[in-house]
């Protein structure tokens, strides 16, 4: 069978990183070789150029992309980042996990990515305005409601999808929500979307420290990042009766182990926009916090900060992978090797957020909008259902948590393509 040509496109660690998890997965699943490399890699990318005019009238151009890495199931989701580190490689790993998520949890989409090489702190509002609002005009043409649904991620959140579906809205001349999920409820986001991640989190971790026998009251918890996905866990988990003992965010973090106050955090945080300087804890560097004695660990930033040099000395039970790809496959063997703790992978841990999405777009393409309670009702059953499948996989391939998770992924995604067929 001959193997794709692949550029170098999308090389990078973190793309190396994702297709390592295919390969394995498809091994494991003896996935045919025909179907192997079209499942695999992306369908398609954009890469544009974005002129911002700046507050002291100058013009800075950024550079942004947009990767859809499978239109076969539906059309495809995943959400926009916007950060210094962004790369092409990086999104296009991101949108890779995007197909597998939507596909384990069962939503009727492909994944994609986007992201925009940027600071957004550096940026005035005004200067933010302008780049979300140019970012989607040059996608126009790639995105929709049936192309390829936009959300938040790092560095995007309900205001910048607000600017996306008006810029949207404006060019089709008429209001299109569906664009875009994750936005403002006064534009049609659903109730509960802010919070589905960390809700989806906070979800599943009570219900794997039930499996292993552990109280949720009285549980420590340590979380790298505390933007939407790491301070939304926290208050559920705090919530919950857990004890959240670390938090961080890229300025370092804080540690206390009576237990922070989540509130008082948020509060601090609305304020300072950093937790730097905040006073309910003692300081800790972002690697020392993951490697502290604690029930569940969460890393909800970046990726790749479980690696092989501190994999052997995380002392947590439960790893709950709330970032996307946080952890390396070298650290990924180790961790399964040492056989204490106990793994959620990313693409089961945080679909919570995709979940809602999925919700949020249903409502708006039908103008009818259901309460919070029936979105919470809606997600614990996807969740449930997704968690039940990953452990009969586990159990019956006697796969790891993640390969199990992987292989459902990746299965039913190669299983649509064959159906469809090899167009023309
Ligand atoms: P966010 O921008 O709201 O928050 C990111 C947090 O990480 C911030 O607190 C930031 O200060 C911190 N951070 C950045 N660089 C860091 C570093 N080097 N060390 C420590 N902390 C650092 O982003 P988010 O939406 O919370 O996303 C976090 C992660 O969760 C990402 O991996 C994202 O892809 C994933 N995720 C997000 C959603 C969602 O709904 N927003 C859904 C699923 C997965």
């Amino acid at each position: 069978m001959s193997k794709a040509v692949v550029s170098t496109l999308y090389d990078s660690d973190v793309f190396r990183m994702a297709c390592r998890q295919f390969d394995q997965a498809a091994d494991a699943i003896n996935l045919p070789e025909d179907i192997r490399d079209r499942t695999k890699y992306p369908r398609r990318c954009l890469a544009v150029s974005l002129p911002v005019r700046r507050d002291n009238g100058g013009v800075t151009v950024f550079e942004g992309y947009r990767v859809q890495h499978n239109l076969s199931t539906g059309p495809s989701k995943g959400g926009i980042r916007f950060h210094e580190s962004v790369t092409l490689g990086e999104v296009a790993a991101l949108a890779m996990w995007m197909s597998w998520k939507c596909s384990l949890v069962g939503l009727p989409y492909g994944g994609a990515k986007g992201g925009v090489i940027v600071n957004p702190r550096e940026l005035s509002l005004s200067e933010l305005e302008h780049l979300s609002r140019r970012y989607m005009q040059e996608m126009i043409g790639f995105v929709g409601p049936e192309v390829d649904i936009a959300a938040p991620d790092v560095g995007t959140n309900e205001q910048i999808m607000a600017w996306m579906m008006d810029t949207y809205s404006n060019h089709v001349g008429h209001i299109s929500p569906g664009v875009v999920t994750g936005k403002p409820i006064s534009l049609g986001g659903s109730e509960g979307r802010r919070e589905a991640t960390g809700a989806g989190i906070a979800y599943l971790v009570g219900k794997y420290l039930e499996d292993m026998k552990i109280p949720i009251n009285g549980s420590t918890v340590a979380i790298q990042g505390f933007g939407n996905v790491g301070s939304e866990s926290a208050a559920a988990l705090s919530s919950m009766g857990a004890k959240i003992v670390a938090v961080s965010d890229y300025t370092g973090g804080i540690y206390n182990a009576a237990g922070i106050d989540i509130k008082k955090a948020l509060a601090y945080l609305r304020y300072a926009r950093t937790l730097k300087d905040f006073d309910g804890g003692e300081p800790i560097a972002n690697d020392r916090l993951l490697e502290l004695d604690c029930t569940v660990l969460i890393p909800a930033a970046l990726e790749r900060v479980i690696t092989k040099d501190n994999a052997p000395r995380l002392k947590c039970r439960l790893l709950a992978e709330g970032a996307n790809g946080p952890t390396t496959n070298e650290a990924d063997r180790i961790i399964e090797a040492r056989g204490d703790i106990e793994l959620i992978p990313d693409i089961l841990c945080n679909s919570g957020g995709v979940i809602v999405s999925y919700f949020e777009w249903l409502q708006n393409l039908q103008s009818f909008y259901w309460s919070r309670d029936d979105v919470i009702a809606k997600l614990h059953a996807i969740l449930d259902k997704a968690k039940d499948s990953v452990e009969y996989q586990k159990r019956k391939l006697k796969f790891g948590r993640r390969l199990a998770a992987l292989t459902l992924g990746i299965g039913r995604v190669a299983e649509a393509k064959q159906k469809r067929g090899l167009f023309p």
